[in-house]
C-alpha cells in the first residue's frame, strides 16, 4: 500500500516508535532523575486493544515499522503477546524493540517467537561499578540479556552507547572490541538536552566526530550503509562484519530525512523528540471514534510535524524525560 502520510516538508512518515510505558527499573542520569516515580497513571494508559487500533490504522494508512520502546518496554506485562498482535497486522513489516535488556534473558525467545526481529540495546559501559554509577542497575543482567537475545536468533543486535565526556568516553575502543567479539551493531549516540536530566548531561556532551577521529587511528573504518539505519552514519570496520553507526543530533542534525512518529503510553503522538508539538488520540479512542475517523485524526496529527528539533538554538524547550515520549 502506499504511504498516505507525508507532512508538509514533503518528508514521508512510515516509522512509529511506539512506548508501551513511561516507568522503567534503570535510572540512567541523563534520562531519568533518581528516585522518579511521577509516571502516567494505569487508567491513561492505551490498552493492548487501544495500541493495536492505533498501530492498524498506521498500517493501513502505508506505515511499515514499529519499534517498541519506552520507558523500560519490558516493564509493560506480556509484552510478547502484544508483539505478537502487531506483527501480525497488514502492512507492518518490521516490529523492533529498544530495551535495556535488563530483562531481556527471560523474554528473549518469547519476542523472537512474537515476531521481534532485532533489538537495540542500551549499554554506555562494560565496567559494573561505573554502569552501577549511570544506571543505578546491574551490568551483568544486561550481559546476560544479550546473550540470550544472540541465541534467540534476535538479529542484527545493536548496542547504543551514549559518550559522555569524563563518564565513558575512555571506553570507545572497549566497546568496538566487544562488539567485534560478539558480532553486534555498535552505535555511538550524542547526549541531547531533553528535560531537566538531558540538559544537565549536556555538560558531558562530547562531539561524535572527535570520537570517530580517535577510532580511525585504532581500527580501518571503511564508509558503508545499514539497512534501516536510520538517521546513524555508519562506518564498517574493514575484515569485519561489524558496523559502527554516529548519531549525531547535535552536531550534524538530520531532521531533513525524518521518517517518524512517536506514540506516548498515553496515547499523545508526539512529533519531534525535541518540540512540543503532538496530537492526542486517547480521548478520541476513548470516546468512540470510527476507524475513518482515526485514520483522519491521525493524517491531520502528521501536518503538524515540525521542520526540525532546535537543540542547539532552544536547549531548553523539551520539558518531558526521553522516557516519556518514547526514546
Ligand atoms: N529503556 C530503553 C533503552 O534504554 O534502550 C528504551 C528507551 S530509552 C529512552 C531509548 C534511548 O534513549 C536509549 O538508547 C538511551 O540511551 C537514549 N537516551 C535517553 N536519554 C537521552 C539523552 N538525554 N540524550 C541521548 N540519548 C538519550
Ligand atoms: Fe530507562 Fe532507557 Fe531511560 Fe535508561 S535510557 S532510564 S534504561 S528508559
Amino acid at each position: 500500500m502506499k504511504n498516505q502520510l507525508v507532512d508538509n516538508f514533503g518528508r514521508s512518515i512510515e516509522y512509529v516508535r511506539l512506548s508501551v510505558t513511561d516507568q522503567c527499573d534503570l535510572r540512567c542520569f541523563y534520562c531519568m532523575p533518581k528516585g522518579f516515580k511521577d509516571f502516567e497513571t494505569p487508567e491513561h494508559w492505551l490498552t493492548f486493544d487501544e495500541i493495536e487500533r492505533v498501530i492498524r490504522a498506521f498500517g493501513e494508512l502505508g506505515t511499515r515499522r514499529v519499534r517498541l520502546t519506552g520507558g523500560e518496554p519490558l516493564v509493560r506485562k506480556q509484552l510478547p503477546e502484544l508483539a505478537e498482535r502487531l506483527s501480525a497486522l497488514p502492512g507492518i513489516e518490521d516490529l523492533s524493540l529498544s530495551t535495556n535488556a535488563v530483562r531481556l534473558a527471560k523474554h528473549a525467545q518469547a519476542l523472537k517467537t512474537g515476531g521481534v526481529s532485532r533489538i537495540n540495546v542500551s549499554l554506555d559501559t562494560l565496567k559494573p561499578e561505573r554502569f552501577k554509577e549511570i544506571t543505578s542497575g546491574k551490568l551483568e543482567k544486561v550481559i546476560d540479556g544479550l546473550m540470550a537475545a544472540k541465541a534467540a536468533g534476535l538479529s542484527p543486535i545493536k548496542i547504543n552507547m551514549v559518550v559522555m565526556k569524563g563518564v565513558n568516553d575512555d571506553e570507545v575502543e572497549d566497546m568496538v572490541e566487544f562488539c567485534i567479539e560478539h558480532g553486534f551493531t555498535l552505535r555511538f549516540i550524542e547526549t541531547m538536552p531533553v528535560g531537566d536530566t538531558g540538559r544537565n548531561a549536556s555538560d558531558q556532551y562530547v562531539d561524535l566526530q572527535t570520537v570517530k577521529a580517535r577510532l580511525q587511528q585504532r581500527f580501518d573504518l571503511v564508509p558503508g550503509v545499514m539497512p534501516g539505519g536510520g538517521p546513524a552514519r555508519y562506518c564498517q570496520v574493514a575484515g569485519t562484519d561489524v558496523k559502527i553507526g554516529f548519531i549525531t543530533p547535535i552536531s550534524q542534525h538530520f531532521c531533513e530525512t525524518c521518517n517518524r512518529v512517536r506514540l506516548s503510553v498515553d496515547g499523545t503522538l508526539y512529533m519531534c523528540l525535541g518540540q512540543e508539538h503532538n496530537f492526542e488520540l486517547r480521548p478520541l479512542l476513548r470516546a468512540g471514534i470510527s476507524d475513518e475517523e482515526l485514520k483522519d485524526a491521525i493524517r491531520h496529527a502528521i501536518t503538524l510535524k515540525p521542520h526540525k528539533h532546535e537543540f542547539k538554538e532552544k536547549p531548553d524547550q523539551v520539558i518531558r524525560f526521553m522516557s516519556m515520549t518514547g526514546g
